[in-house]
């Protein structure tokens, strides 16, 4: 895989089709070593990570993807956030050593929903919410799309402990006669049906879009990169702690000297002691230092 976190779009010519290929390898590999994963865990995860690349991508707006199943499994959350800016982090919540005996998204989530967020920078935050239960995290966001954008889309996820790859193809609006948008569609589809996940890991993305459209005219753009980044800050820790209520932080503080929050996405500790803490919830009085 010669295309390690990276992004790329990709157009096919007299076709109103667009399509983004995206494979992760040092983003996924650093965000799977902060807890210990059972392999069908951190592949699954591997796909729920490379999806929310995808989605983002479609963004046409600065902003936030999140794709976040909630199970009833050994698994509670599977969750995946990338930004416009192909910011990528995740997380996953559950009894991680009874998921280490599933296979399947049915053994490791059991029944689940997957919920698909995403907040415009500075915008109104929009949520859809579809059931999990087509197999596949790929088929549920393909009715995703159908259903609540109502654009016909494709997707295809593969993941092993190393690397995960994804292509994203979706009908645009278009002009054009409803036969031509469905012949096209129809043959674009069939040719992404024949993708194997193989190929998917092991192949470029020019190796995997001749592989599949040489002969339609693919046109394919600078690659992004992308890369593990948490979003989380001191001050968004304090703006956290001063929602719980100055009682039940001031007791934290009184009995235990100080309060300790470790970051679930990326380990990172914020400390804060009486005087912090005072000073989150008295902003405007002043302080010694
Ligand atoms: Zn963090």
């Amino acid at each position: 895989m010669t295309d390690q976190d990276t992004l790329q779009r990709f157009l096919f010519d007299g076709t109103d089709i667009r399509g983004e290929i995206s494979s992760l390898v040092t983003s996924y590999q650093t965000i799977v070593a902060q807890q210990k994963y059972p392999d069908a865990v951190a592949t699954l995860f591997g796909e729920f990570l490379v999806a929310a690349t995808l989605l983002s991508a479609t963004l046409k707006f600065p902003g936030i993807v999140t794709i976040q199943a909630t199970g009833t499994g050994p698994l509670k959350t599977i969750m995946a956030e990338c930004t416009q800016g192909n910011k990528l982090r995740g997380i996953v919540r559950g009894d991680l050593e009874a998921a280490a005996k599933g296979r399947s998204l049915k053994d490791l989530l059991g029944n689940a929903t997957l919920a698909i967020t995403i907040e415009p920078e500075g915008g109104e935050r929009y949520q859809g919410i579809v059931p999990l239960d087509a197999g596949n995290l790929s088929k549920c966001l393909e009715f995703y799309f159908n259903q609540s954008e109502q654009l016909a889309t494709q997707i295809k996820l593969s993941s092993d402990l190393k690397t995960a790859s994804g292509v994203l193809v979706q009908q645009m609006p278009s002009r054009q006669s409803r036969e031509k948008i469905d012949a096209d569609w129809q043959h674009v589809s069939a040719l992404m049906d024949t993708l194997k996940p193989g190929e998917q890991l092991g192949l470029s993305h020019s190796e995997q879009l001749f592989r599949l459209f040489h002969e339609d005219g693919v046109r394919l753009f600078e690659p992004q990169h992308l890369n593990f980044f948490c979003s989380c800050s001191r001050q968004r820790t304090e703006q956290a702690l001063v929602s719980l209520g100055a009682t039940e932080i001031r007791g934290i503080v009184e009995e235990q000297g100080k309060v300790s929050i470790t970051c679930e996405f990326c380990e990172e500790q914020y400390e804060f002691d009486t005087q912090h803490v005072e000073e989150m919830f008295n902003p405007d009085k002043p302080t010694l230092h």
